[in-house]
């Protein structure tokens, strides 16, 4: 074995040797891949898999992976031996409820680039899938592009490229120590020697969390046993003709959880329909104790109910479902994280330590793909912050987290999930000082990074009750997550004031004589301004992509405040401290945990602080995008910045966590003749998307520069920044191809979730990035990515919401307060 390779990969799964292909695709040949079991059938999940894949998802992100991913399986065969087989993917519905979300997955496919899909009647179902009984579904969504592949052999094909090209793999290896020094990783040890090294990408699945631990990183995920079976020979598959690995398609039955494949004279079927078995890490086998590691003893009843529903779908599979050799009935293990999502990228933790974990067969190749290009060019064509390894919370990565988020994870794999579904448990994580308050309010509280925050509040539905509004009558999947105390709180917003807690907000403090420097380095905003200052700034990726979206205040000379979203707060912070460079003199801090943080929003915000503090707040003292320290009533020092997401007069007040509740004691009293509330999240939302604020993570991210974002505003040309050339590129070479455009729908009663595909001229054009209903213009908006030549006001287009278009139009942006008076007023 080699003593020494630029890069090692531990794993050689689908994932592992995925990415060793890709390394070299990009010219990177110094690679050693270890494993410790067998090659190419190592033992791990990719062992088993029955190669399925449904591409359709509602990441477009994961999405384009998929379709990636069945571009590469399609393109290999091992020795003449086809190894992908594009037989179609049906997704059968049971009941109304999934008829309809297989509308809303048909339009995920359309914005998200897969062709050709259908929604089927039964017999058209059953006219493809000739197995199953059409009595029993009420339609199916048909997509041709999906299929099923043989996972070990393309894992072997992919392998044996590498190889020749220069790749070393080494089988029978078991990683048992990391190297690392001065907080990088210099090699790894292995039960044959030490490997010397510059960087190590984990792929070890299920065992990620025990690798990730030997380098210091956490990998939150945990081994769930799933159940597959291979049936005995069915009768009616006896004369398939030619290569009868996969003729049939593959089919999902989502309100049962099962899903089913023809393979030969059989079918394999899948059942995630019983309660979850997560495994250990410490319980997991070696190789050479019996059966794969990855393979745990059948568990007979939790099958009762798949057996019970396949028999009724499938009649010819009755009676065949327990195969005499138990060697074809198997609970096999793979990896759930606590949001379902991958685990990718750099670690925070120890630098040239990076992950691929928790990918299924089915995005394997595609994020393979996209971890080598981040290792290699610095960052991935994709967005992929929704799989960024360090997004998790402390918390979030804590054994009883992981398990408990893990096996809910498991239990919802194919249930039809809101946008807004909120998870039962664990909640009550993360409290703000205000939540005694909002309880008493009757808050309905929405979770985010842990907090408890409030969505919107009971106690503001007699503010509803004068209004007659359209809006105030939603139904169907727009009304769920939803009140119409939502629109009132909207509306007091922009008539009155109300208090919103923003303690979720992350905020670090950066620190230190090179703070300016390194700030200005990687913001394209002017970030050297008198102290006081607020800047609305982006940092960019080498190629101009938006990588965080965040406010900058001075607060000293070499002391700045970062104030970002709690959602992307660990993105953000692992991003700025891996950004510093070794000799910058740079602290970054973590306050958000220290601080509450108060949104006093509306017309009337003035005259209610004014009352609380003997500072001056007036217009001339105390301008727009400016911060101070104030006193209120007792509590001092709070810090008071002069912005707003709610496109209102107002400020954000921050202070010591202890002093929160005493704060919003004096400015509920002192708001209490100014009409003030308590607003929530939903308020919040609409609010922003009403004054045209974008939101990172949906509006902007990594794939959009800021020129296409419409905040070339925030750029500042006259100083050097990160991704400068390459938005200058793009500045002088004629602007922009796509714009991020607003749109109201004609119909004054129209709303949208966000995700839908938009229409143009009969062509999708687009998809909806964020979406909301503007209860102040009296219309729902919507705003995506559209081709800049239609990017322009008036432009009719049309959003497919669950199979039907709704006209809009594309409007002002913002459609708010468009000189920002009111914010300045
Ligand atoms: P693995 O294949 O588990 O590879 C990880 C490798 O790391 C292993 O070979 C292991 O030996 C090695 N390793 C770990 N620790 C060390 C160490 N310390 N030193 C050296 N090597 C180490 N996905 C789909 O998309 N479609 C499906 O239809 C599907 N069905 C499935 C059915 C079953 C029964 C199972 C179990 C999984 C299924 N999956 C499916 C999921 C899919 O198989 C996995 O997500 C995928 O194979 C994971 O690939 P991997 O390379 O990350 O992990």
């Amino acid at each position: 074995m080699r003593d020494r390779a630029q890069t090692v990969i531990i794993g050689a799964g689908i994932v592992g040797v995925s990415a060793a292909y890709h390394l070299t695709d990009l010219g990177v040949t110094d690679v050693l891949v270890l494993d410790q079991g067998p090659l190419f059938e190592t033992g791990g999940s990719t062992s088993h898999a029955p190669g399925i894949i449904f591409q359709t998802n509602g990441s477009r992100t994961m999405c384009r992976i998929a379709q990636d991913s069945v571009a590469l399986y399609d393109s290999v065969d091992l020795d003449g031996e086809r190894c992908w087989y594009g037989v179609g993917g049906l997704e059968v519905a049971t009941t109304p409820e999934r008829i309809e979300e297989l509308k809303r997955r048909q339009g995920f496919a359309r914005a998200y680039g897969i062709e050709d899909t259908e929604l089927l009647a039964p017999a058209e179902a059953a006219e493809k899938s000739p197995l199953l009984d059409p009595a029993t579904i009420l339609g199916a969504y048909w997509v041709p592009s999906d299929g099923a592949g043989k996972a070990v052999q393309i894992v072997t094909k992919l392998g044996r490229e590498a190889r020749a090209r220069g790749v070393g793999f080494e089988g029978g290896v078991t990683v048992t120590r990391f190297d690392i020094r001065e907080g990088r990783v210099r090699g790894v040890e292995t039960d044959r020697g030490t490997v010397e090294c510059e960087r190590v990408l984990i792929c070890a699945g299920f065992w990620g969390p025990t690798v990730g631990a030997m380098a210091g990183v956490p990998i939150p995920l945990v081994a769930v046993q799933h159940q597959l079976v291979w049936t005995d020979p069915i009768p009616e598959l006896a004369g398939l003709d030619g290569d009868t690995w996969a003729l049939q398609p593959v089919v999902r039955h989502q309100d049962m959880s099962l899903y089913f494949r023809q393979r030969d004279d059989h079918y394999g079927v899948g059942n995630y329909r019983h309660e979850p078995i997560v495994t250990p890490q410490t319980s997991i086998r070696r190789h050479g104790d019996g059966p794969m590691p990855s393979l745990m003893p059948w568990t007979p009843g939790d099958f009762d109910l798949c057996e019970a529903e396949t028999e009724r779908m499938f009649p010819a599979l009755a009676g065949r479902l327990r195969p005499s050799d138990p060697e074809r009935s198997l609970n096999g293990m793979f990896s759930f994280t606590p949001d379902g999502g991958s685990v990718v990228g750099e670690s925070a933790a120890v630098r040239g330590v990076w992950v691929c974990e928790a990918v299924w067969v089915t995005h394997a190749a595609g994020m393979a793909r996209q971890v080598v290009e981040w290792m290699e060019t610095g960052e991935p064509s994709y967005d992929l912050a929704e799989a960024d390894a360090n997004r998790f919370y402390p918390f979030q990565a804590s054994p009883a987290y992981v398990v408990e988020r893990g096996k809910q994870q498991y239990r919802e794999v194919y249930d039809i999930i809101h946008p807004l579904q909120q998870p039962s448990k664990p909640r009550e994580i993360r409290l703000t000082p205000f939540f005694a308050r909002h309880q008493a309010l009757g808050a309905e509280f929405f979770t985010g990074a842990g907090w408890e925050r409030p969505q919107w509040f009971r106690a503001n539905r007699e503010l509803v009750g004068g209004v007659t509004h359209e809006w105030t009558r939603r139904w169907g999947w727009a009304a769920r997550g939803w009140s119409p105390e939502v629109g009132a709180e909207h509306l007091a917003t922009r008539t009155h004031a109300a208090l919103f807690d923003i303690t979720p907000f992350a905020k670090f403090d950066v620190a230190g004589p090179d703070a300016l420097a390194f700030l200005e380095r990687v913001f394209a905003n002017r970030i050297d301004r008198p102290v006081g200052s607020i800047v609305y700034t982006a940092a960019l990726t080498p190629t101009g992509g938006i990588r965080l979206d965040l406010t900058v205040i001075r607060k000293e000379e070499a002391l700045f405040r970062v104030v970002t979203g709690g959602g992307s707060g660990q993105h953000d912070l692992a991003w700025l401290r891996r950004h510093r460079r070794d000799d910058e003199r740079v602290s970054i801090t973590e306050r958000t945990g220290s601080l509450f943080a108060l949104g006093l929003w509306g017309p009337k915000a003035r005259d209610i602080l004014q009352q609380v503090t003997d500072a001056d707040v007036s217009n001339d003292a105390f301008p727009y995008l400016t911060a101070r320290y104030l006193t209120v009533g007792e509590v001092s020092p709070v810090w008071a910045q002069r912005i707003s997401y709610a496109g209102e007069l107002g400020w954000e007040l921050y202070g010591q966590f202890s002093m929160g509740d005493r704060t919003w004691r004096l400015l509920w009293e002192a708001g209490r003749d100014h009409g003030l509330i308590a607003a929530g999240g939903g308020a919040f939302d609409s609010l922003r998307l009403e004054k045209g604020y974008r939101l990172w993570g949906q509006d902007i991210q990594s794939e959009h520069d800021p020129l296409e974002a419409g905040l070339g505003f925030a750029v500042h040309w006259d100083k050097d920044f990160q991704g400068r050339e390459a938005l200058e590129a793009i500045r002088d070479g004629g602007g922009p191809a796509e714009r991020l455009a607003c749109m109201t729908f004609d119909d004054p009663r129209t709303v949208v979730m966000g995700k839908e595909p938009i229409w143009h001229h009969g062509r999708v054009v687009s998809y909806v990035t964020s979406a909301a209903y503007g209860y102040a213009i009296g219309r729902g908006i919507a705003y995506g990515y559209l081709p800049t030549a239609i990017a322009t006001p008036g432009t009719p287009v049309e959003v497919e919401y669950f199979g039907v278009r709704h006209a809009a139009t594309v409007s002002d942006d913002p459609l708010w307060d468009p000189k920002g008076e009111r914010l300045k007023a």
